[in-house]
């Protein structure tokens, strides 16, 4: 479980405090699979951000698992952030190395033996629907593709929470709504926790359950996502 207490984030911008989050108090349950909606500039990213601790908050605080952020050893943050995977909007794999070699990164950063990574890697890809392309390099892949390796770096040390940042907004509508059908059913397998931001409302509406609304730093709506599309 997440929870985030009155937490505010304050950035200096030429020496004047800038409220990119004002007083967000969230829970975010265990399996949940909820979207964060709103306008670039509305405080999402720095908010998925301080879930991992990559970003930390002016006030207040972040409790995963019951246990707060700032209350954990240099060690247990290193823990705590490989039980999150995350995915991007531009996908962030390095060029210069093929499918497998961007996956084995994530197993190499939890010290997971050599002997123990192939059949790993390929059972993540076999999941995504990539194992074909397990020898090719980004520049040799569809952006659906190169998300698909996302997801699989994101998976393969097996995560408890998932967490995707516009990962659907630089895809075709097709290739987007493929992806988001993939979530769904990783969803269903492994009963993970997905926190999806985005702007936009189609990708919410298409794979989440709750969907939370925010504008200006602040948290302004949150209800299911049935509800969000009957009064909208
Ligand atoms: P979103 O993901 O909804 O687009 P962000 O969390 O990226 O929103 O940004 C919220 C606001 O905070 C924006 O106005 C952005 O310019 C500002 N901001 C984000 N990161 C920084 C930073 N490191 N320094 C200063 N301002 C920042
Ligand atoms: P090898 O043991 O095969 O030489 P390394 O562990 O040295 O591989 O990694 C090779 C390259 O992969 C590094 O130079 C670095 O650019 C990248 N890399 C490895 N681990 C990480 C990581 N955890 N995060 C980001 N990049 C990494």
């Amino acid at each position: 479980m997440i929870e985030f207490k009155n937490v505010s984030k304050i950035y200096n911008i030429n020496k004047s405090p800038f409220h990119a989050l004002t007083d967000i108090n969230l829970t975010i349950p265990d399996g949940a699979i909820i979207g964060i909606l709103g306008k670039s500039g509305a405080g999402k990213s720095t908010l998925l951000r301080m879930v991992n601790g990559l970003i930390t908050p002016s006030q207040g605080e972040i409790l995963v698992d019951s246990r707060a952020l700032h209350s954990l050893s240099e060690r247990e943050q290193r823990f705590m952030r490989h039980t999150m995977g995350m995915v991007f909007q531009n996908f962030n794999l390095f060029q210069t190395k093929t499918v497998y070699q961007n996956i084995e990164i994530a197993l190499k950063a939890i010290a997971t033996p050599k002997s123990e990574r192939k059949a790993k890697i390929e059972a993540v890809l076999e999941q995504v629907g990539l194992s074909s392309k397990i020898h090719s390099y980004p520049q040799q892949l569809s952006g659906g593709e190169k998300q698909r390796v996302g997801i699989a770096r994101a998976l393969i040390t097996n995560p408890k929470y998932l967490l995707c940042d516009e990962m659907t907004s630089a895809l075709d509508p097709k290739t987007a709504k493929e992806i988001l059908d993939l979530l769904q059913i990783i969803h269903q397998q492994y009963r993970l926790t997905i926190i999806f931001i985005t702007h936009q409302i189609e990708a919410v509406m298409h794979l989440c359950q709750e969907v939370i609304l925010m504008e200006q730093g602040r948290v302004t709506h949150r209800s299911t996502t049935l509800d969000l599309f009957l009064h909208l």
